[in-house]
């Protein structure tokens, strides 16, 4: 990370939503190609008589299919994360200065994760309840849609299933 810091050059990738698990455990009908475009660059800001801090800028865009809490239906929802970061040596000293840091700290760690960091941002930035601003017209998969508002708050993702069993139910 250090080298790549006194390079100063960005990265700029592309990388399949699949590969990141936790995040793709989130959505619906992830198509293969659906990817996160994402730009890394680190650079060295000295600091008055130790060694020059490492930061990290991390943007990321991504549309993610989740699921709608109101129709059940995919929601193409974009997602953006733009994001500093300023590496410290351990574990500690993170969780010393944490409080009084604006950015974001990220221990130095030979196994340093940078796509796991990605990952957790796109994770933070997901909507805590995925919504249509309008939702397609979906008649068959109404018959839920009295129980979910119920309990807008929930953060509960209702079970597609259930509703499934639901619509049997009610035929
Ligand atoms: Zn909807």
């Amino acid at each position: 990370m250090q080298a790549f810091a006194q390079e100063g050059v960005a990265l700029n990738e592309s990388t399949p939503l699949q590969n990141l698990e936790r995040l793709a455990q989130e959505t619906q009908g992830l198509q293969p190609d659906s990817a996160v475009k994402w730009q890394a660059r680190a650079e060295l800001r000295p600091r008055a008589g130790v060694d020059d801090d490492v930061w990290l800028h991390l943007a990321a865009e991504a549309t993610v299919p989740l699921t709608c809490q109101r129709c059940m239906g995919v929601v193409e929802t974009p997602v953006e994360v733009d994001q500093w970061y300023r590496f410290v040596a351990t574990e500690d000293i993170a969780m010393a200065e944490d409080d009084q840091s604006e950015e974001d700290l990220l221990v130095m760690e030979p196994q340093f994760d940078l796509l796991a960091v990605l990952e957790d941002e796109l994770l933070m930035a997901l909507p805590l309840v995925p919504m249509h601003e309008q939702c397609p017209v979906t008649p068959k998969l109404q018959v839920g849609e009295a129980d979910m508002a119920a309990e807008p708050d929930s953060g509960k993702k209702p079970n597609p299933f259930a509703v499934l069993a639901q619509l049997k139910v009610k035929k």
